[in-house]
């Protein structure tokens, strides 16, 4: 990633430039950031710089070997490491839990280097853990220190949210923060510098990655594919964080995408059709991860509590938004009595097959095909 390519940070941008350019890098760095606000996009720019031999304008090249390998993210000496969950055993001494989903990790920051811890977790697919740089994380930078570098420029380590980092992690990695080899650079970057290990954290050089304005917020969205209304919308309720609007706005994306599912479903039910129920069912089998279809399942629950509780003659604790009002209340007439109690159940039980890993085409035609018969 060129420094181009990151929308605002101009005096940052010179900060790290100079660094550079007058060899005063140190060994350690801290970045700290709102999460979302960008930190990863300059450290990975950064970085770039460093080991680009046709830096030109205060910027990498984008074209020398070097600037290629980085910005797929596949630069030998540049490493990472993140929190993942201890259900992820490394198989060996030398590859850890964070070397083991390289591959997920680097697609997720090639595809958004904005992204949300939680999004990293849900990436992984450890949504509902939280996740740790455990001691074999330490190990494996020890052991890759241990080489020299492939190549002629710096050994990068990345640490993303050490503050994730348990004691025993931390204290075996304070050597080699302390007094690294020759050219060799770690940038730890948190959203809670309070809670990284004073140890380490008071060996490192710190940089502050502010929030960024909204003009550049709302940029960066158009930059990276939304429309100019939302990304204004977006960017005046964002905190200053890239990250946190792209997630509000994937988050109404989907939103959007399982009303269409859930409402198409209990048309397809109430008017008899059982072809386009069927039909539903396959398009919630396609939605692209299990996580997304149990999400599905999570929220047409919602859905169904709401018409349960207009059916009561409760619609003060059904919490409809004036938009939802009319589907809900129409829905809520035209279906049964008895309806709610065993959509719920339904549902429930397609999350939990979904978890043990069952064919998702399987679970939404049973699903869709009970839920017809029960409206
Ligand atoms: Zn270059």
């Amino acid at each position: 990633m060129r420094f181009a390519e990151i929308t605002g940070h101009e005096d940052l941008k010179k900060v790290l430039v100079s660094m550079a350019e007058s060899g005063r890098v140190p060994h350690a760095m801290l970045f700290y950031e709102n999460e979302g606000c960008g930190a990863l996009a300059l450290a990975l720019a950064f970085v770039q710089y460093l080991d680009c031999t046709g830096r030109h304008d205060g910027d990498s090249c984008g074209e020398c070997p070097s600037c290629r390998k980085i910005s797929r993210l596949i630069h030998p000496d540049l490493n990472f490491v993140y929190p993942t969950a201890t259900a992820i055993k490394s198989d060996s001494q030398t590859r850890s839990a964070s070397d083991l989903s390289l591959g997920l990790w680097r697609e997720l920051v090639l595809s958004n280097p904005y992204f949300l811890e939680n999004g990293l977790y849900r990436t992984l697919g450890i949504e509902k853990k939280s996740g740790t740089i455990a001691v074999s994380e330490a190990k494996s930078i020890l052991e890759k220190m241990s080489y020299s570098a492939v190549e002629d420029g710096y050994k990068t380590f990345i640490v993303w949210l050490p503050e994730k980092m348990n004691a025993e992690a931390g204290n075996r990695l304070l050597k080699m923060v302390e007094e690294p080899p020759e050219k060799t650079l770690f940038i730890f970057i948190t959203h809670a510098p309070e809670k990284v290990l004073q140890t380490i954290f008071s060996r490192c050089q710190s940089l502050r990655i502010p929030p960024q304005p909204k003009e550049d917020v709302a940029r960066a969205l158009v930059k990276l594919g939304t429309d100019g209304r939302t990304a204004e919308v977006y960017a005046g309720i964002s905190g200053g964080s890239i990250g946190k609007a792209l997630a509000a706005i994937s988050g109404q994306e989907e939103e959007a995408e399982f009303m269409r599912l859930f409402s198409d479903l209990t048309a397809a039910a109430l008017s008899k059709d059982l072809m386009a129920a069927l039909d539903v069912g396959e398009r919630i089998a396609a939605l692209d991860s299990r996580e997304k279809q149990k999400a599905f399942c999570n929220f047409a629950g919602d859905c169904v509590r709401k018409i349960f509780m207009l059916q009561q003659n409760m619609p003060q604790i059904a919490w409809l938004s004036p938009e939802e009002r009319g589907f809900f209340t129409d829905t809520a007439k035209r279906a049964g009595q008895g309806f709610c109690r065993k959509a719920l159940g339904y549902l429930d039980k397609a999350a939990a097959l979904i978890d043990r890993n069952v064919n998702a085409k399987i679970v939404f035609c049973d699903l869709v095909n009970r839920m017809f018969l029960s409206v």
